[in-house]
């Protein structure tokens, strides 16, 4: 019987403000990059066990997961009342996902095999990295409704409350999807 590995998800959150700076209205900045960790065999099994000790483990048998950070920065002021007068999003996408140098040059069935169970993984922590995207257009969305209050104070702790309202949300989405998928199970990312 095929093993199932869990697959999860962080989310950093980090939070900021600028007191002085150009203003600017810009769309989430959104970077991707992959981190990979190698595992060795020459065997389903070998490769199983290799994934069960070198994966990122992360509470479960993760052997794939996407990392989101998400940080923002804005500045506020204005004549009489105190808006938000420039922000930014930004959303940096880590997959880690694991490698097995052997799969690129064989046809091997087994090989075969683990391009398919890579395939999938990443099907499924690309639905992640949609979560992720959707999470820094909500932030940004939040930010951009924030009204002007007569004391900055109020306009900044209105933010990070929007922005961190936002996050939370976001984070529902994640859970939703891996109940929905059984964290890839359901995409096929079983080896
Ligand atoms: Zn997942």
């Amino acid at each position: 019987m095929d093993r199932a590995f869990v697959y999860m998800r962080s989310l950093f959150f980090l939070a900021s403000f600028l007191v002085m700076g150009p203003i600017a209205w810009a769309k989430p900045v959104i970077t991707t990059r992959y981190e990979y960790y190698d595992i060795g065999g020459s065997t389903k099994q070998e490769l199983r066990d290799q994934l069960r000790k070198v994966g990122p483990h992360r509470g479960g048998e993760t052997v794939a997961y996407t990392e989101q950070n998400i940080s923002y920065n804005y500045q506020t002021g204005g004549m009489g009342a105190c808006g938000v007068v420039s922000y930014q999003v930004t959303m940096a996408i880590v997959y880690h996902m694991p490698r097995w140098q052997q799969a690129a040059n064989s046809s091997s069935p087994l090989a075969q095999e683990w391009n398919k169970f890579v395939q999938a993984l990443q099907i499924h922590e690309d639905g992640h990295a949609q979560n992720a995207r959707d999470t820094a257009q909500a932030v940004d969305k939040a930010i951009a409704a924030i009204p002007a209050f007569s004391d900055c104070r109020r306009t900044k702790s209105a933010v990070v409350v929007a922005a961190q309202k936002a996050i939370s949300q976001c984070d529902r989405l994640d859970t939703e999807y891996d109940q929905k998928t059984m964290h890839g199970i359901k995409q096929g990312s079983t080896l």
